[in-house]
């Protein structure tokens, strides 16, 4: 393969990383450490014509293909053994246009160069809330953060996209060409074509009231009732998160991440969460959206990674005891439980612009078992896979972005609906009938 090697590199813009090289192991490794494989060779495109020239070498060589953004997903799909990844990481500018509203996000942008960039003019689209993460991968799965009440999904947002196919085609899809692949793009993640562009409404937007509201002891309880109570409420103009974990007495912690955007310099629905007994940090305050955006952030590569969630239509009393319950069953838990309110924007948008089917479930509930000590995996794993089982009397399916590698393909089709799944397959049919792009929460050709 060295001779066609030397011609790709000539054909390409962009670079080529080899295992002999010595960023290839930087290159090569995702957000998880529990994923750890090594590719024939990483293609660093810079251009739409980069990534049909890297599609074409795979087709010739019969390399597997994964593609990479921000290397953030935990399936660890951004990584594949002996065969080939077509690495948008440096693909990263972000343009705004002030008068439209409209930012074009290059398909490895990650959230902070999209975050620089809008607010630089103070305008934002909701996006995720760890700046490292991929602004491709997060919204082709969905997209929740610090904006979904206000805005709704990072995918409802998207207006546009240009796609570049396995056979090396490249496509625009938008409201008015190539509808149905836009439709799929709002949260069928990766399955029909590699996206160079993607095109964001932008919203106004500069300071926020936000932070972190931190409970610990009995109070958490009653704390985690007042988040809930306050999500049920559906406030427009705050949007809230929360994390339970355990302090080093082994008690419950609940960390809430409310972020507010309405004009009340001092919002009662705050002050009632913020009065919750237990409270030991009260790290509420006025900030720019940016500081909002460093709340809460997680080591790259550092840690091993498994997650497993549901959806939820409601967090019932009897529920909240569980949660409760599971987070100190192995006495101290490997990392938390991730509560994701999904009230306000998400619920009231028109269902039918995209195939995100979970806007009927109120909050997103996740067990995420982070360690490094890789002789804890089975443990751990195990942790995460039974929390998540005991909320499945609850459950409206699974995040497609929060997805292992090993969920079966019934919890995929599950996450979009038989008609949508149908609808998808005809999709991928017409863009990738081969399946190169299966590197995902996969949709197979029917
Ligand atoms: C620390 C952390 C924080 C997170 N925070 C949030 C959050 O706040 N909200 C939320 O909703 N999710 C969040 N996620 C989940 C995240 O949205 C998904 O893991 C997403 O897949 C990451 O995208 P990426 O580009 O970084 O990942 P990658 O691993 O690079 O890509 C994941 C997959 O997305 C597809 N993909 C990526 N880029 C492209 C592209 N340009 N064209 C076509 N397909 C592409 C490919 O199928 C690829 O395999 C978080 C994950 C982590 C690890």
């Amino acid at each position: 393969m060295s001779t066609s090697v030397d011609e790709l590199r000539r054909s390409l813009e962009g670079s080529v990383v080899l295992p002999v090289d010595p960023d290839y192991d930087t290159a090569r490794r995702g957000f998880n450490a529990l994923v750890d494989r090594r590719p024939a060779l990483i293609a660093r495109c810079l251009s739409p014509g980069d990534v049909a020239v890297a599609f074409d070498f795979a087709r010739t060589h019969e390399l597997q293909v994964a593609v990479r953004g921000g290397g953030h997903n935990p399936a660890g799909h951004c990584t594949v053994d002996d065969g080939l990844v077509i690495d948008l990481s440096l693909m990263r500018t972000v343009d705004v246009d002030c008068e439209t509203r409209i930012a074009r996000a290059a398909g490895g942008a990650t959230w902070l160069d999209f975050d620089a960039a809008t607010q630089a003019v103070g305008l934002v689209t909701p996006g995720g809330v760890v700046g490292s993460t991929g602004v491709a991968g997060l919204t082709l799965g969905g997209g929740i953060g610090h904006l979904t009440a206000q805005h709704g999904l990072t995918c409802d947002n998207l207006v546009g996209a240009e796609l570049v196919t396995p056979d090396g085609a490249v496509v625009h899809a938008s409201a008015a060409e190539n509808a149905e692949l836009l439709w799929a793009l709002r949260g069928a993640g990766g399955n029909f074509g590699v996206a160079t562009r993607l095109e964001f409404r932008l919203h106004p937007l500069e300071r926020v009231v936000g932070g972190r509201l931190v409970f610990s002891g009995r109070g958490v309880r009653e704390a985690l009732r007042r988040f809930r109570d306050l999500a049920v409420r559906s406030p427009r103009d705050l949007s809230c998160q929360a994390g339970l974990g355990v302090d080093e007495s082994l008690e419950p912690v609940l960390v809430v991440a409310p972020c507010y955007t309405g004009a009340d310099g001092d919002p009662e629905e705050l002050r009632e969460l913020s009065s919750a007994p237990g409270l030991v940090e009260d790290g509420l305050r006025a900030h720019t959206f940016l500081d909002q955006q460093r709340v809460l952030d997680s080591p790259y590569g550092e840690n091993r990674h498994y997650w497993k969630g549901h959806f939820v239509r409601e967090l019932s009393d009897e529920l909240l005891d569980e949660l409760l319950q599971r987070i100190v069953a192995l006495g101290r838990p490997p990392g938390g439980i991730l509560i994701e309110s999904l009230h306000g924007a998400p619920t009231d948008a028109d269902a039918a612009t995209g195939v995100v089917s979970f806007r009927k479930a109120a909050f997103n509930i996740s067990a995420m078992a982070t360690w490094q000590d890789a002789t804890l995996d089975e443990k751990y794993i195990a942790w995460a896979r039974e929390t998540a089982a005991a909320l499945e009397p609850w459950s409206l399916g699974g995040y497609v972005n929060y997805m292992q590698a090993d969920e079966p393909i019934e919890r995929v089709r599950a996450a979009f609906g038989t008609d949508a799944f149908d609808r998808l397959q005809a999709l991928k049919l017409r863009y990738d009938p081969e399946n190169v792009l299966r590197r995902n929460q996969n949709i197979p050709p029917p």
